[in-house]
């Protein structure tokens, strides 16, 4: 009984052990393959740049959008952005990636713009690696010159990590976009370890909080009291604040009335491809128009 049981364990170990590397392949496979994919996926035109709009919680208006990027790779099919940008971040190929990013977005407002739409604010997510980068204010002044887009219609969305190493450097790089116009915002605010008083230190207009706080309100009363702590602390220091991933009217409700000017998520509009945003702003310019001449008329 003490060999069946020896065996037993050995065997259990054996399998695990092959169960481990097995798995542990596959995701090396899969990491391999996005990898290359990534390589060639802006030359094979396999990226787009989906737009999601930011709505003014109290008047329902479109006030911005926010530019995330899909990946529809030939031989891998749809890759989400949380699986492939932090392998386009470690291997560096998120700096050109970024870069067409930006660029797509703002010639994407340009067009829309010339079009007739009136001008909203994008929001492009910058990663810590293209924030490095010596000469992204640079690179950002010709991107505005090329695509002939005002830069206060630019918004950056930088992660509470960028902040935390060389403050005095990165303060200098925010200043630098802050000089050309852009606005600043802290992204998935509150996952981070930065404390609101930290924050003072640096030029941020904007706050982002975090999905993960709106997602149970309102069943989570910490959850409640951490958005209401938040909410409040960051109109004191005068910056505006969106939440993210609002879903029910329970959670716009809660935010708005809690004092947080704008929203985003699945409740208003998911993010959508560029001819599907065009044809939500114009439904809601038109909407917008009809209420103008009534109260003209
Ligand atoms: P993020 O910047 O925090 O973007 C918000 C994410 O929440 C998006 O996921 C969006 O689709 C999702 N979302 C919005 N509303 C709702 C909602 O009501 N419910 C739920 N469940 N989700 C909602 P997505 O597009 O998958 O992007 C994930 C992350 O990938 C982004 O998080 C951002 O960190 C990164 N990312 C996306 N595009 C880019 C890019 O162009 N450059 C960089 N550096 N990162 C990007
Ligand atoms: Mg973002
Ligand atoms: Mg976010
Ligand atoms: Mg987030």
């Amino acid at each position: 009984n003490v060999d069946t049981a020896v065996n037993f364990a050995k065997k259990q170990g054996r399998n695990n052990f092959q169960f481990y590397t097995e798995k542990l392949s596959d995701d090396m496979v899969r990491r391999l393959q996005i990898e290359n994919g990534l390589r060639r996926a802006l030359e094979r035109g396999e990226m787009q740049v989906f737009y999601q709009a930011k709505i003014d919680l109290d008047s329902g208006d479109i006030v911005g959008c926010e530019a995330l990027l899909r990946w529809f790779s030939k031989e891998l099919g749809f890759v989400s952005p949380v699986e492939f940008i932090p392998v386009a971040e470690e291997t560096g190929l998120i700096v050109p990636i970024g870069e067409w990013v930006l660029r797509e977005s703002l010639r994407q407002l340009d067009t829309w713009m010339r079009a007739g739409l009136p001008p909203v604010r994008v929001g492009v997510n910058l990663s810590a690696r293209q924030f490095r980068e010596a000469e992204l204010a640079g690179k950002i002044t010709a991107i505005l010159e090329e695509t002939g887009v005002s830069a206060e219609l630019l918004e950056l969305e930088l992660t509470e990590s960028m902040l935390v190493e060389n403050a005095d450097e990165v303060i200098q790089s925010l200043w630098a976009l802050k000089g050309l116009g852009i606005t600043l915002s802290i992204d998935d605010f509150g996952t981070g370890y930065s404390s609101l008083s930290y924050l003072k230190r640096f030029p941020i207009d904007e706050l982002k909080i975090d999905r993960s706080f709106v997602k149970d309100i309102p069943d989570s009363i910490d959850d409640m009291s951490i958005t209401k702590a938040i909410i409040s602390m960051a109109r004191s220091l005068e910056m505006k604040l969106v939440a993210e991933g609002i879903e029910t009217d329970e959670q716009w409700e809660f935010l708005r009335d809690n004092g947080c000017h704008v929203g985003q998520g699945y409740l208003f509009a998911k993010p959508l491809p560029t001819s599907e945003f065009f044809d939500l702003m114009e439904r809601r310019r038109s909407a917008n128009d009809d209420h103008g001449s009534e109260n003209e008329g």
